[in-house]
């Protein structure tokens, strides 16, 4: 068993890097544990220009400064996927698929994750025009056709980035107004390439070896019809990456963890930091925000 640690952080996302900035500056024993690539759900979005200092960057080049803040500490962040935690004791244990790690307090940090649809051909065209990325996947659909299913800021947004190279998005809602921000729909509505499709659900997605149709329901009048699109964009919200802490934490029915002000759960000595926290806005700012929050109060409950 290695030695005991101040502090373990799990994820590299906004959050998690963030904590490993300060837990830097705080002169603590720490480890950043990252299952994939650092940088989190933002990577792969076009463009960001609500992070202020930065009045516009896309999220590669974004977390891409957020990376070379923390390697300019001397911090490495180590590629491994976080399988368990013992939380209960004084000293924290948190299993990898490569190590075991014992700390005085734990940051968790794992964000979200996309949400399915659950939906006929959803799971079988799954990369052959089925995305959850129209930042990774947009260019393929370049003079085509799209659909992208959702009302708030993520569905927006990949609207208007799909409408930048396709010929014609379709932006199906299953209200009538949208719920993503006012600047975001007076950009959308000004695209005459989009057509907002509202009171409307996705059913199914039919092709042959790609994507060629779906079919949407009015939910008003219960009729269905089909579109011809070539790429079907899911954008209806997250997932928290919570399992290995379900019924270990203090969450609601979402799987978000409840926190403090100061982002400690209700098991001292673990805190919980951006996206998957209990929380109205999960953004960058915010998680970066809770990082910096968790890492002061896993400081002083030291
Ligand atoms: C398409 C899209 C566009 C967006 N646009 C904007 C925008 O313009 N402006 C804005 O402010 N916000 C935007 N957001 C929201 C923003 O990305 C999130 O609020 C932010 O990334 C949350 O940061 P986080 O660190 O909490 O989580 P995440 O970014 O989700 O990072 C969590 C990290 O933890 C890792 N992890 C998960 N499980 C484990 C495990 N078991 N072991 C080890 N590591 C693990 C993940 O791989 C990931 O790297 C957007 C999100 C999406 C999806």
């Amino acid at each position: 068993m290695s030695e005991v640690l101040d502090l373990v952080i799990i994820g590299a996302g906004p959050a998690g890097m963030t904590a490993a900035i300060y837990a830097s500056r705080a002169q603590m024993k720490f480890v950043i544990l990252e299952k994939a690539f650092p940088g989190g759900q933002i990577t792969n979005t076009y463009e960001i220009e609500n992070y202020p200092g930065i009045k516009t960057a896309s999220g590669f080049e974004l977390t891409t400064m957020m990376q070379e803040h923390v390697t300019h500490f001397g911090i490495e962040i180590k590629t491994e996927d976080v399988e368990d935690v013992l939380l209960n004791e004084t000293i924290k244990t948190v299993k990898t698929s490569a190590n075991t790690y014992q700390a005085k307090t734990v940051i968790l940090a794992m964000g979200a994750t996309w949400k399915k649809l659950g939906i006929e051909g959803e799971e079988a065209f799954s990369g052959r025009g089925v995305s959850y990325c129209a930042t990774c996947d947009g260019a393929f659909y370049r003079n085509k056709t799209t659909m992208v299913v959702g009302g708030g800021d993520v569905a927006v947004e990949d609207a208007i980035y799909l409408a930048r190279m396709c010929e014609k998005v379709y932006l199906v809602h299953r209200r009538d107004e949208l719920r993503a921000v006012k600047v975001l729909q007076e950009k959308l509505f000004e695209l005459e390439n989009v057509e907002t499709i509202w009171d409307s659900e996705l059913i199914k997605i039919e092709g042959d070896q790609f994507v060629n149709k779906a079919e949407i329901m009015n939910k008003k009048t219960g009729d269905s019809r089909q579109i011809d699109a070539d790429g079907v964009f899911i954008a209806v919200g997250s997932n928290p990456n919570t399992e290995f802490v379900r019924g270990k934490v203090d969450m609601d029915q979402g799987g978000y963890i409840a926190t403090g002000e100061n982002c400690m759960t209700n098991i001292e000595g673990v805190f919980a930091a951006g996206d998957l926290r209990q929380k109205s806005l999960r953004q960058v700012i915010t998680a970066c925000g809770d990082g910096a929050t968790a890492v002061y109060s896993a400081e002083r409950f030291i």
